[in-house]
């Protein structure tokens, strides 16, 4: 299975997963010609060959490109029907999949276990992903890591986990007191430590791939996330480039090519 994320913040989301037969994409904020253009020459994956668009949740970062793509190209959209009932574009939607996403699908060859995410939208999902040998679990916007949560991403071999914000440069920053809370809430996103903390665990249970991803721009670098991910591992003797490989997901452009 072969994993990239596209784009990563609240500017936009997109995820490529590719098992070599079938193409998903979790999320679509960009627009059809930046996804193009990020696609271009990427596993060999053309726009036309996409099976479906898997959606976490509503929210415009995550669903601003979705309706557009979908139509034009006929793909299936796989969103949580609460998600739906507040998604700002359903009523020009027009090729949703008819699946229960409270229980795991198939697309193709690769196999989907979604699981809830606590997070101030109508609903929010994670994905665990499979095909057959490799399991991949992506998990963004979400206010903490609840045991359920961390039960569908240990034994993966690669994760994408939120590491939203630097909890100091969120509490004394520029958003209002109302924004802070929000973000900082169970209900919000994750900070840098707490996603750190997931991640011991994560590698003691035999994850050595890890992408940050959901970076504020405001409230964290990609070096913060970075330093305290790999600082709060090697406090546990795990050592960055030898027992996993760490990467940052990036607004701007994609990440390598995760090959598992
Ligand atoms: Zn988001
Ligand atoms: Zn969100």
């Amino acid at each position: 299975m072969k994993v990239c994320n596209l784009a990563s913040g609240s500017r936009g989301n997109a995820t490529l997963i590719s098992s070599g037969k079938t193409n998903v994409l979790v999320d679509n904020g960009l627009s059809t010609r930046e996804l193009n253009k990020r696609l271009d020459g990427l596993l060999n994956v053309d726009i036309k060959n996409i099976a479906g668009i898997i959606i976490t949740h509503e929210h415009s970062d995550h669903t601003k490109g979705l309706t557009k793509l979908s139509n034009q190209y006929h793909i299936p959209v796989y969103m949580h029907w609460q998600s739906v009932n507040n998604f700002w574009d359903r009523e020009e939607l027009k090729n949703l999949a008819e699946v229960d996403m409270d229980m795991p699908f198939e697309i193709g060859d690769i196999a989907i276990e979604p699981f809830r995410l606590p997070h101030d939208s109508a609903y929010n999902l994670g994905y665990k992903m499979s095909d057959g040998k490799n399991n991949f679990a992506l998990a963004t916007d979400l206010g903490w890591v609840s045991e359920n949560t961390l039960s569908k991403l240990v034994g993966c071999e690669a994760v994408m986990l939120e590491s939203n914000h630097d909890v100091k440069m969120l509490k004394y920053g520029s958003y209002p007191a109302y924004l802070k809370a929000r973000i900082a809430s169970n209900n919000g996103h994750l900070s840098n430590d707490e996603c750190a903390k997931t991640l011991v665990k994560l590698v003691r249970s035999g994850t050595s791939r890890v992408v940050l991803a959901h970076l504020s721009q405001d409230n964290n670098t990609p070096e913060l996330a970075f330093e305290c991910a790999k600082q709060t591992l090697e406090e546990s003797g795990i050592i960055e480039g030898k027992d996993l490989d760490l990467e940052v997901a990036s607004q701007f452009h994609p990440t390598k090519v995760i090959e598992i």
